[in-house]
C-alpha cells in the first residue's frame, strides 16, 4: 500500500544515496516503510538506489541538508556527510556546514513533526584515543585545528545539538558512533583503506600502506551495521545513546593487506607511504552497551565480508 499521512512508517534518510544510506533504504523498504531519500550526490550516487526507482514506497529528493527541508515523516535517519578523509577534506567548510547546519535543520524538522531522529556519529569523536578499546564514556582526544577537525569537531558539535534538542525540546534522539565499516557500494575512489587495497589488488597495482602498517582498525560489514541502526531506532524513548556500533575484531593495516592479497589471489606488491597527519594509531570499539541494550553483535567475519566486497568491486571493473 502507498503511504499517506495516516501511515506511521514514513522515514527520511538523509545521505540515502551514499554507501551506508543506500543499504539502509533497502532495509527499510524491505520492512514495508515509505522512504524519502534526501541527498545532494556529493559523494553518493543515483546508481546506489536506482534499483528502488520503480518502488512506489521510495522517493528520491535532490536536497542539500544545509538548507531547510519541509516534509512530513515519523522517523529521520541523519546520515548526510562525506565520510572519507579525501572527501571531507575536499571542502572542509562545507563538511562542517553539512554536519552542523544539517543537524540543526533535521532537528528542527524532527521538532516540528515530532519525529524520532537518529544521528550517524562516528568513532572519530574519540580522535586519536588514549583509551583502548573506546567506550562511550570516553570524551576523546581531538585536535580542534587539524585537517581532520572539520569532520571530527562538527560531528562532536552535532552530538551536542542532538543532546540539547533532547534536553531542551524533549526530542527522541538516537546517537550511534559508527566505527570503520565496509562493503559493496563503497565508492572506489574515496581513498579509504578497504576500497584502496581491493582496487589495487584487483588491478595488480602496489598496495599503498601509510606508515609502517602497524596501526589498527576494526572493520564492520555493512549488513551488521544496518541491522544495528534499525535496532537502535526501535529502542524505547529513554534510550538516547551514544552507542558504539562496530566490529571489535582488530587488525593492523598490514594484516588487512595480506588478507586482501590472498583473497584476490593478486600479484600486487606493497609500497610504503608517509602516514597522514593525525592518523589514529589504534581503534577498536567497546560494544558492551550495544550488546546489552540492542542484543546485537556483528556476525560477518572479515574474510567473508571482504569476499562480498571484492565481488562488488570486480563487477564495477567490467
Ligand atoms: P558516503 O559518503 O557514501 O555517504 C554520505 C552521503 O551523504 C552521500 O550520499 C552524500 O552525497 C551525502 N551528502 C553529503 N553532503 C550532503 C549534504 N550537504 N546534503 C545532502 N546530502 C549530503 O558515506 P557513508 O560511509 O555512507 O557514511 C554515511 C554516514 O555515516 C556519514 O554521516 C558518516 O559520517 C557516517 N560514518 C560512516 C562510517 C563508515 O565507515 N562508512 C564511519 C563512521 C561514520
Ligand atoms: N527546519 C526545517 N524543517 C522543518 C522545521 C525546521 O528544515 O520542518 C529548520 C529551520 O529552517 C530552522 C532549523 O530547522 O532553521 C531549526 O529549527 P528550530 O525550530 O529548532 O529553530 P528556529 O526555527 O527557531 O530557528
Ligand atoms: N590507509 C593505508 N593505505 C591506504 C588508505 C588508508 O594504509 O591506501 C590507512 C590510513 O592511514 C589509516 C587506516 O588505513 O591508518 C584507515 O584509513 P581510512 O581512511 O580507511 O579510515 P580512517 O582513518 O578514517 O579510520
Amino acid at each position: 500500500m502507498i503511504a499517506n499521512y495516516h501511515s506511521r512508517n514514513r522515514i527520511l534518510v538523509t545521505g540515502g544515496a551514499g554507501f551506508l544510506g543506500s543499504h539502509l533504504c533497502d532495509r527499510l523498504i524491505k520492512e514495508g516503510a515509505d522512504v524519502i531519500c534526501a541527498d545532494n550526490f556529493f559523494t553518493g550516487s543515483k546508481d546506489n538506489v536506482k534499483h528502488l526507482f520503480n518502488n512506489p514506497n521510495f522517493e528520491l529528493l535532490r536536497h542539500d541538508v544545509t538548507f531547510p527541508l519541509y516534509v512530513e515523516v515519523d522517523e529521520i535517519y541523519n546520515l548526510a556527510c562525506p565520510a572519507s578523509p579525501i572527501h571531507y577534506q575536499y571542502d572542509p567548510v562545507q563538511t562542517t556546514k553539512t554536519s552542523v547546519h544539517g543537524a540543526i535543520n533535521m532537528l528542527g524538522l524532527a521538532k516540528r513533526v515530532g519525529a524520532r531522529i537518529f544521528q550517524a556519529s562516528t568513532s572519530e569523536v574519540y580522535g586519536d584515543p588514549e583509551v583502548h578499546p573506546q567506550n562511550e564514556s570516553y570524551w576523546g582526544r581531538v585536535n580542534p585545528i587539524g585537517i581532520r577537525s572539520c569532520y571530527d569537531e562538527s560531528k562532536r558539535c552535532a552530538e551536542t545539538l542532538f543532546f540539547d534538542y533532547h534536553r531542551q525540546h524533549a526530542l527522541e534522539i538516537k546517537v550511534a558512533r559508527i566505527f570503520n565499516t565496509y562493503g559493496p557500494r563503497m565508492s572506489a575512489n574515496d581513498g579509504r583503506v578497504v576500497s584502496n587495497f581491493i582496487m589495487q589488488a584487483l588491478k595488480g597495482e602496489p598496495i599503498t600502506i601509510y606508515g609502517d602498517g602497524s596501526q589498527t582498525r576494526s572493520f564492520c560489514y555493512v549488513d551488521d551495521l544496518i541491522d544495528a541502526f534499525v535496532r537502535i531506532m526501535k529502542t524505547d524513548d529513554s534510550f538516547t545513546g551514544p552507542v558504539n556500533i562496530g566490529n571489535p575484531t582488530e587488525f593492523t593495516m598490514l594484516e588487512l593487506a595480506e588478507n586482501i592479497l590472498e583473497l584476490v589471489d593478486s600479484t600486487s606488491g606493497i609500497s610504503f607511504h608517509p602516514l597522514p597527519q593525525d592518523d589514529p594509531r589504534q581503534r577498536k570499539p567497546d560494544i558492551g552497551l550495544a550488546k546489552q541494550v540492542l542484543e546485537w553483535e556483528p556476525k560477518v567475519p572479515l574474510r567473508e565480508g571482504l569476499k562480498e566486497t571484492i565481488d562488488y568491486f570486480r563487477s564495477t571493473l567490467k
